[in-house]
């Protein structure tokens, strides 16, 4: 017969066992909980596993912790470079804002970025938009910053979670393509159970 599937019921991964340690004490390989898995029912199905011990506290932390690091690094770094490269458009636009939108605009109108009968006002409208955007996004980089570093000091979870969805909206040109999948992946590692438990 295949292997089973059980969810660690403390960290919930995917653990594989062989039938022959169904009913039996396991320990999860990830974040080394002993739990006994659940006994096959009559009719085939798995209920399901019941927790032995508390997640070890050292190994379930270090091993919790080395999962949110990488995510919190990366993000750390793509919030540091949006905050430098949305604070240099910021202060290039405050010193030179005509030539800027003077730019813009030949861009955008190579681009055929602007609907074909739009008026002159409106032109005006879409380039108040698309100027506006390193101020709202600089301040996603720095909310995915603190994020990212109350994720690697285990503490303040919530920042840790703002930081997360400030760095999917942080999708700003030049940096933050990688913003989207990075905050996804800080997410997930972090409502993992023991993820969140080992925040203090
Ligand atoms: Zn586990």
């Amino acid at each position: 017969m295949a292997d089973a599937m059980i969810p660690c019921p403390a960290c919930a991964q995917q653990v594989r066992l062989p039938e022959s340690l169904l009913g039996q004490s396991v320990q999860c390989p990830r974040c080394f909980a002993m739990f006994r898995s659940p006994i096959r029912e009559d009719d085939g199905s798995l209920g399901p596993a019941e927790l032995l011990t508390d997640v070890p506290e050292v190994n379930g932390i270090s091993n919790a912790h080395s999962r949110a690091k990488v995510p919190a690094i990366i993000l750390l770094i793509v919030g540091m470079i949006g905050i430098g490269f949305d604070g240099l458009w910021i202060l290039a636009y405050d010193k030179e804002p005509d030539l800027i939108r003077a730019k813009l605009l030949e861009m955008m109108d190579d681009a055929k970025a602007f609907p074909p009968d739009a008026t002159p006002a409106e032109i005006n409208q879409i380039i108040d938009v698309f100027v506006a955007i390193p101020k709202f996004c600089i301040v996603a980089a720095v909310l995915s910053v603190i994020g990212a570093i109350c994720t690697l000091s285990r503490k303040f979870f919530p920042l840790a979670v703002i930081g997360a969805l400030a760095g999917m909206v942080h999708i700003w040109a030049y940096t933050c393509l990688l913003g989207l999948p990075i905050g996804v992946w800080m997410l997930i590692v972090l409502f993992q159970p023991d993820v969140r438990r080992s925040f203090t």
